[in-house]
């Protein structure tokens, strides 16, 4: 069997000090381990945390994103490794056998109200925006509210109307909207008004397991309505209720391919796919770290998937809604 192009949309950096990761790291992802598991490519992601939602917060936020995608550009030498910006380049580079970096940005406090800053990150080469993270911004509500922020239940009933100018100005600059860790109504807001496909790059399925950052059916259904993407992916307790605590062991592979499988049989293979939130509180038994990778594709291929459907599932399903997403530019 040919080996798929095995592309992890979302993976967490230290920040700040950032290890060397061609060498080995006590991080779950480095370049040997990347190697060793057989992932080709990966999407480091430039994550601010939730702070206070006034100038001076927003700014140092900004700046914190700005340096982190300039960092994960400049993790890659373009010979051992390569940073890819669009479809075409990504697989590139696969054909060529160099492992691929990518980028995103986590959290949309970072642009505070400044529209200008989505294009400014498309031109570092981010590929996607995650709209929220845990805590309500001046775009949306968060799935997760943060009560010690001054979060209630909601602030803008989903989208705000500023979360929608900046849909649209991804839309224009071609920059994919993550609605992981949105909440419900605002996610459903964006599969509905957004002109091209929404991903969720990191979640899992409410069906199987009750969670907050998980999607229920109606959210699926809406996600392929839009010719989107779920990304399932390896957060324990987001697979099995409790699991990781210290009462529970943590889930495995076979979790997180149940809900893969779930997210299948709902919405159709072409709308899923696979993430493993590494370093950002991701790991399950039996995929601990992108060096036991090939226990994913093998628990897949155990299940009855053939080369062309894990081929979907692992990179061709997301470069699908990414090219429709940089088709859809104005
Ligand atoms: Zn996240």
């Amino acid at each position: 069997m040919t080996q798929p192009l095995i592309l992890d949309t979302h993976i967490d950096i230290r920040w700040p000090d950032p290890p060397d990761w061609l060498g080995a790291t006590d991080r779950c992802v480095d370049l040997p381990k990347m190697r060793a598991g057989g992932m080709a490519a990966a999407v480091f992601i430039a994550y601010t945390p939730q702070g206070p939602r006034d100038h001076a917060g927003h700014a140092a936020a900004a700046a914190r994103a700005d340096a982190m995608l300039r960092h994960i550009r400049g993790r890659a030498d373009g010979r051992a490794t390569r940073f890819c910006d669009t479809p075409d380049a990504l697989e590139a580079a696969f054909a060529a056998g160099i492992p691929a970096v990518l980028s995103a940005v986590e959290n949309g406090y970072a642009m505070g109200h400044d529209l200008g800053r989505i294009a400014a990150w498309r031109r570092l080469g981010a590929i996607y925006l995650t709209i929220t993270h845990d805590g309500h911004n001046a775009l949306s509500d968060s799935a997760r509210p943060r009560a010690e922020l001054g979060d209630g239940a909601q602030e803008h009933g989903g989208l705000s109307a500023l979360g929608r100018a900046a849909l649209a100005e991804m839309n224009r600059v071609g920059l994919m909207a993550d609605c992981a860790h949105v909440a419900r109504a605002g996610m459903l807001q964006a599969c509905e008004i957004s002109r091209a496909p929404v991903a969720v790059t990191h979640t899992a399925c409410a069906a199987l397991c009750a969670h907050p950052r998980n999607l229920d059916d109606e959210q699926l259904d809406a996600l392929r309505a839009c010719g989107g993407i779920a990304q399932v992916t390896a957060v324990s307790h987001f697979l099995r209720a409790g699991a990781g605590s210290q009462a529970a062991p943590r889930a495995t592979v076979a979790d997180l391919v149940d809900h893969v499988e779930h997210a299948v049989r709902r919405i159709g293979l072409d709308h899923v796919g696979i993430s493993s939130d590494f370093d950002g509180g991701g790991g399950v038994e039996g995929w601990r770290n992108a060096g036991e990778t090939a226990n994913v594709t093998a628990e897949l291929a155990r299940r009855g998937y053939g080369p062309r459907e894990i081929g979907l599932l692992w990179s061709g399903n997301f470069l699908r809604v990414w090219r429709q997403v940089l088709r859809n530019m104005n």
